[in-house]
């Protein structure tokens, strides 16, 4: 059994689908016997637009322009795909506009995760459909029936014990009926059959998830890159393909912010030792990157990740005290309660530090921390992050430019640049 993964720009026209469709059944022709899970992404650039619908619902504005965006870009592709049977396809956007119809809950990260579903639930219904009309037979699965999680809305946390059982009951036997079973990443349930999202990029996560629980051969993520680099070719000249990495250097890299994949990605595979391979969704039959147990090839390369529009903050104690464990509580519960990731901490005696993307509103944080702290900050700083790093390669990058904090550890550099 192996599981694939294709994200939103692998499906996001017709001729996009019909690539998949080759990769599939070039797949299929190799490995006869061998079922596969195919873990799909929303078309495109839909979840974004699925945002915005869900902003306009929740303001009580109108929402028919961006549900008509929603349909007829699915229906055009489901048009150049000459796919003949639309009632399943129509049925989800029923039921999107009877959610529509209803009035809003009180709970906007709520209402997200329902509406925002409706990209996934759709996609792999067209996929499904295009691919029953080929010679290749597929199952659609609602992944909700098998991914259960608690209620932490856009976020979710997986039940791995109930989910394995569901797994077990549900998907296991459709598994060893049909070769291919088409499903939607990103998505799960709460015990209440409630939809949740398990985070913006998850699906690679949801790959993984079911790859675990089927203790699959492999799962491959099929990008529009032609594996994991050893940076951003945006930002870097004279990039390298990371042909073959350990699963501590590939969470070490999406931790710190290597977007290739998912950081929930590996830690399962990782537990039942199942290969990640990275593969060009538009080369596929070139190599890619392969990311497994053996730590011997990691060193070989340094890798460079660098983030752009950060913010890094110092809050102070008002009262003089030095920054202590109560501190450190009360400050992380202010992130915590605000959703506020942090990139970066470092603490003194009387001042703690943090970087966060400058994506939050930093007002809003500021005054969480105004009564107790002092509170400064500096607006449109940089991070790097320098993987198996030397000292004339980090002289190079940060030359001319202002240090503003440094950690060192002995495989990776991580400075903060004003
Ligand atoms: N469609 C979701 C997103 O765009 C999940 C994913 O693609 O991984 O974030």
């Amino acid at each position: 059994m192996k599981v694939f993964k294709f994200g939103g720009a692998s499906v996001k026209n017709a001729n996009a689908v019909k690539n998949v469709v080759t990769i599939l059944s070039s797949t299929l022709k190799n490995d006869k016997n061998n079922p596969l899970i195919v873990v799909v992404s929303a078309m495109g650039k839909t979840t974004n637009l699925l945002e915005s619908l869900v902003d306009a619902y929740y303001q009580s504005k109108p929402t028919q322009t961006i549900v008509d965006e929603f349909k007829s870009f699915h229906l055009n592709i489901v048009d150049e795909l000459n796919i003949k049977d639309l009632s399943n396809i129509n049925i989800t956007f029923q039921q999107l506009a009877y959610k529509l119809s209803l009035p809003h809950s009180d709970n906007y990260h709520f209402e997200y995760d329902q509406i925002v579903s409706f990209g996934e639930q759709l996609s792999t219904k067209i996929l499904a459909e295009y691919l029953n009309q080929t010679h290749l037979k597929a199952t659609w699965f609602d992944a909700r029936e098998v991914i259960k999680t608690n209620n932490k809305w856009r976020e979710a946390k997986v039940n791995w014990e109930l989910s394995q059982t569901k797994y077990d009951d549900i998907l296991l036997p459709k598994v060893r009926e049909n070769k291919i079973i088409i499903t939607q990443g990103f998505i799960g349930s709460t015990l209440t059959n409630h939809t949740t999202t398990l985070g913006r990029e998850g699906s690679d996560f949801s790959a993984a998830i079911l790859a675990y629980f089927s203790n699959a051969e492999s799962v491959t993520i099929w990008k529009d890159v032609p594996g994991m680099l050893n940076a951003d070719p945006k930002y870097f000249k004279g990039t390298v393909l990371l042909t073959k990495i350990s699963f501590t250097e590939a969470i070490e890299l999406a931790y710190y912010g290597a977007s290739v994949i998912h950081p929930k990605t590996i830690q399962p595979l990782k537990k039942k030792d199942i290969p990640l391979y990275i593969k060009s969704f538009i080369k596929p039959n070139e190599g890619g990157t392969a990311i497994q147990s053996s730590t011997k090839y990691d060193a070989k390369v340094a890798s460079f990740i660098f983030k752009p529009n950060q913010v890094l903050l110092s809050v102070t104690p008002k009262d003089f005290s030095f920054i202590i464990e109560d501190n450190l509580k009360d400050i992380f519960a202010i992130l915590s309660d605000e959703n506020v990731r942090v990139n970066l901490m470092q603490n003194s005696a009387v001042s703690f530090s943090f970087l966060i993307d400058d994506k939050y509103n930093l007002q809003q944080i500021i005054t969480h921390f105004k009564n107790d702290y002092l509170v400064k900050y500096n607006q449109n700083v940089e991070l790097l992050t320098v993987r198996h790093y030397d000292d004339d390669t980090l002289e190079r990058l940060t030359n001319g430019k202002q240090i503003l904090l440094e950690q060192k550890t002995r495989q990776t550099a991580r400075i903060v640049l004003g």
